[in-house]
C-alpha cells in the first residue's frame, strides 16, 4: 500500500496519540540508521521521533510507525529501546492505525 506521509501522521496523532508532547522531522540519517525515537526530560518530558529523509516515502512511513509505537512506550523506559511484547502490542495499535 501506497502510504503519505502526512496522512500517516495524521491518523497515527489521531488514533494513537502520545503521552507526551512530540515532535516529528525527517532528516537525513547516517547509514545503517532509518530513524529513532528519544525521550526528553530536561524540562518538561517530550518525545522526538526522527526518520531519515533518504528513504522513500513509503518507507518513512513504515519506519514512522514503528518509532511511534516506541512513544507509546515512553511512560515505561525500562522496555523503552526493545522490542518486547509490549512494545509489539503497541505496533499493532500503530500499525491498525496506519494501514487500516
Ligand atoms: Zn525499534
Amino acid at each position: 500500500m501506497q502510504l503519505r506521509w502526512k496522512d500517516t501522521l495524521y491518523n497515527l496523532r489521531a488514533s494513537v496519540p502520545l503521552p507526551f508532547p512530540v515532535t516529528v522531522s525527517r532528516r537525513k540519517l547516517r547509514d545503517g540508521l532509518q530513524g529513532y525515537c528519544k525521550l526528553s526530560m530536561k524540562g518538561p518530558t517530550k518525545i522526538s521521533i526522527v526518520v531519515d529523509k533518504k528513504m522513500s516515502e513509503t518507507m518513512q512511513c513504515d519506519v514512522l510507525v514503528h518509532e511511534w509505537a516506541h512513544g507509546l512506550l515512553a511512560p515505561y523506559v525500562y522496555e523503552y529501546h526493545e522490542h518486547g511484547s509490549l512494545w509489539g502490542i503497541m505496533y499493532a495499535r500503530c500499525y491498525r492505525a496506519a494501514y487500516e
